[in-house]
């Protein structure tokens, strides 16, 4: 592994990953409108005449050459009380609150506590302590998201590869499949930029600064075993965008600060302190996925798509006890699932921890719809421009 190639697996809190250009977003003429529509009466409020509520999202710069660029807005300070929330009542691919359908308990949830993750517990819990008492400023984290991000491109194995003409249709895609996540999220002052790197590889990762990274190999998908529904690509987004929004990526620079390490020589002793943190990286993955399952349940995505994507994988990598079947496929799957791993939880643990937040998120949520969008991600046509 030369150095450039761990600088890149160490700073990344990938999917299986956080660099930066700062778009000041202009006119909010542009932006996006999701207007409800022939909306049922609301049960509580029969006395008063069912509203329209109207979710603005701030618009996406899109750039032939660079990332796709959306700074977070929407829905704060809005309460949707409506049943359908920002489903239309014509839409149908969706699912009823009642039906959806969550991996079993049994089939998912097999791990038995060990003694390794009480310690991985308390680590991360000093982990998290220290980071709250050396924080890095919202401008510091920008300007280590530009200086990562140009190591990204510059790296040799990415060169020529990261945000072409070629991938611009899947930037915007992406940038508008998380507008409605982006609306949310707690930290609402880092602008995200959606990059999309040609590249074969399955996997997508977040740099500090709102940076995210999604490889042509995870997107275009062949054989449709990796995302099948517009919901699962929420879910992935909703995972590296929890990672910014929940500062693991920034964390590894939060500890060089506290020891007195800044500029250049912070982002090459981050390799070393970023890999020596191995041990942590799994309590941030498991965070990352459960606060990913509550912003796509807010966001009206359904969890259960997620969570069965997560089980797909799961028996792809033959873990879920079952005979594996042979569809040819077979070898170049393993092969990238094996790539994924190194870097991640296994898929079956993570159907497990979406499913068992899912279960208990939903509860508590207002709606009674969640949107799947099958048609939405093979057509790149994301539910905030058409709804099916
Ligand atoms: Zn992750």
């Amino acid at each position: 592994m030369t150095q450039s190639t761990s600088t890149i697996r160490g700073l990344s809190c990938a999917l299986v990953g956080c660099t930066g250009i700062l778009v000041l977003l202009g006119a909010a003429s542009a932006g996006y409108y999701l207007t409800m529509r022939n909306l049922q009466p609301v049960p509580e409020a029969k006395t008063q005449k069912p509203r329209a509520e109207v979710i603005k999202y701030k618009p996406v710069k899109d750039n032939p050459i660079g990332p796709s660029v959306v700074t977070p807005s929407g829905r704060s300070g809005l309460t949707v009380k409506v049943p359908q929330g920002v489903i239309r009542t014509k839409s149908k691919d969706v699912v009823r609150s009642g039906k959806i359908k969550l991996p079993s308990k049994k089939s998912v949830c097999r791990d038995k506590k060990r003694l390794s993750d009480i310690v991985k517990r308390v680590a991360f819990d000093v982990d998290r302590q220290m980071r709250e008492q050396t924080p890095l400023s919202v401008d510091e984290e920008l300007d280590l998201g530009d200086r990562l991000d140009r190591e990204v491109r510059n790296h040799p194995q990415f060169k020529g590869k990261v945000d072409g003409r070629k991938t611009r249709k899947w930037r915007a895609y992406l940038a508008r499949v998380a507008q409605p996540l982006l609306a949310e999220i707690e930290r609402r002052d880092i602008p995200y930029h959606f990059h999309v790197i040609d590249d074969p590889t399955v996997n997508a990762f977040a740099i500090p600064g709102g940076h995210i990274y999604f490889f042509t190999g995870l997107l275009e998908n062949k054989g449709g075993a990796w995302i099948k529904t517009e919901a699962d690509l929420a879910g992935i987004l909703a995972h590296e965008i929890s990672h910014v929004d929940m500062g693991h990526c920034a964390a590894v620079f939060e500890y060089l600060k506290a020891i007195g390490v800044t500029g250049k020589e912070a982002i090459s002793a981050s390799v070393i302190l970023t890999l020596a943190r191995g041990a942590f990286s799994s309590n941030q993955e498991d965070e990352a996925d459960i606060n990913a399952t509550e912003i796509m349940i807010r966001a009206q995505y359904d969890p259960g798509s997620f969570a069965k994507m997560w089980q797909r994988w799961a028996k792809l990598q033959g873990d879920d006890g079952q005979k594996r079947t042979s569809d040819g496929l077979e070898g170049l799957i393993n092969d990238e699932l094996e790539n994924l791993l190194r870097s991640h939880s296994e898929p079956r643990k993570r159907a497990c921890t979406v499913s068992t937040q899912a279960r208990d998120s939903l509860k508590a949520a207002p709606f009674n719809r969640y949107y799947i969008g099958r048609k939405n991600f093979k057509r790149r046509k994301p539910r905030v421009k058409k709804q099916y």
